[in-house]
């Protein structure tokens, strides 16, 4: 499949942009670039959560494959900075992460956020406008779908979800979304849960409800696509999901 990015802070997968879809990955990886010397953390902090979304690169390659549609993934870590946060958002960058203490966020001052956000920030999300614009200017007004992977337990309880569907405002595609994993009849399926999709300046605040575009997240539990067979089975249960909506029509 055809992959251009003109910054390696993103990763785009062409696609036909007359599906109507657009999928996202603000979480896909937990790459760090080498100056940042892996944020003083040890090597065993970035295969977890607090790197990256578990999972979510090979659903979302997966569906862009099966669908025909273009994806965007963000290719570095959220530890470094949190593409799903608006720039003014506390916790952009994280100084501590579930319990682990991040040396490398310790000392951001304002020159070196800006630094961040303008390296790594800023273009992934002004690869989104820009998709979003290709699609405009085609007619098509894209339904943007992110996709997300959340950890089996929290604080010491067991989530019970194996997906959830986080909305704000806007209901319409994940409606859509909540009727058709329910229907599966055999998944614990999350309203709004394990988060609310309601945060002021997140990637679908900011490209969806700011722009009236249809859209929604996904969260998959990681567990049940940390392996090659689960991705595969979540990729045959999204894209007919997905593919009802696109031939639906809005
Ligand atoms: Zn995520």
């Amino acid at each position: 499949m055809f992959e251009t990015s003109l910054n390696d802070s993103f990763a785009r997968i062409d696609g036909n942009l007359k599906r109507g879809l657009i999928l996202l990955a603000d979480h896909a990886r937990n790459t760090i670039p080498p100056e940042y010397g892996a944020l003083g953390l040890p090597p065993e902090q970035f295969e977890r959560h607090i790197a990256y979304d578990i999972g979510v690169e090979a659903v979302t390659r997966g569906l862009a494959r099966a669908l025909d549609c273009p994806a965007l993934m963000a290719t570095y870590s959220r530890l470094l900075i949190d593409p799903n946060r608006g720039a003014d958002d506390p916790t952009l960058i994280m100084r501590v992460s579930d319990g682990a203490i991040v040396p490398g966020n310790a000392l951001v001052d304002d020159a070196e956020r800006e630094r961040r956000i303008a390296r790594f920030h800023r273009p992934y999300h002004g690869a989104i406008t820009a998709e979003i614009e290709r699609a405009k200017a085609l007619g098509v007004d894209p339904v943007l779908v992110s996709l997300h992977s959340f950890t089996p337990f929290w604080k010491g309880i067991a989530r019970p979800w194996h997906v959830g569907v986080l909305w704000d405002t806007d209901r319409r595609f994940a409606g859509h979304l909540l009727a058709a994993f329910r229907a599966a009849g055999d998944l614990c399926v999350g309203d709004n849960e394990p988060y609310s999709g309601a945060l002021v300046g997140d990637t679908l605040y900011t490209h969806g409800t700011s722009r009236d575009l249809q859209h929604g997240l996904i969260e998959i539990r990681q567990d049940l696509i940390a392996r090659q067979s689960g991705v595969d089975e979540w990729i045959s249960r999204l894209a007919p999901i997905l593919e009802a909506y696109m031939k639906g029509g809005s």
